[in-house]
């Protein structure tokens, strides 16, 4: 499929962005760790990768 408007790509891309990054800040205030309790922000025994992620 041909791209026919390639101005609306960075808008794309500026949407996509602005929902990850909504969902990664729910995922760190909503979410609370199963072994503290706490929520992600605060978690100091999440593991390695979920640190680098988030
Ligand atoms: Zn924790």
């Amino acid at each position: 499929m041909p791209v026919r408007h390639p101005e609306l790509l960075p808008a794309i891309a500026a949407g996509f962005a602005v929902a990850l990054a909504h969902l990664r800040w729910i995922m760190l205030t909503q979410w609370t760790c199963k072994t503290c309790g706490t929520t992600h922000l605060h978690c100091e025994c999440k593991p390695a990768w979920v640190r680098k992620l988030l």
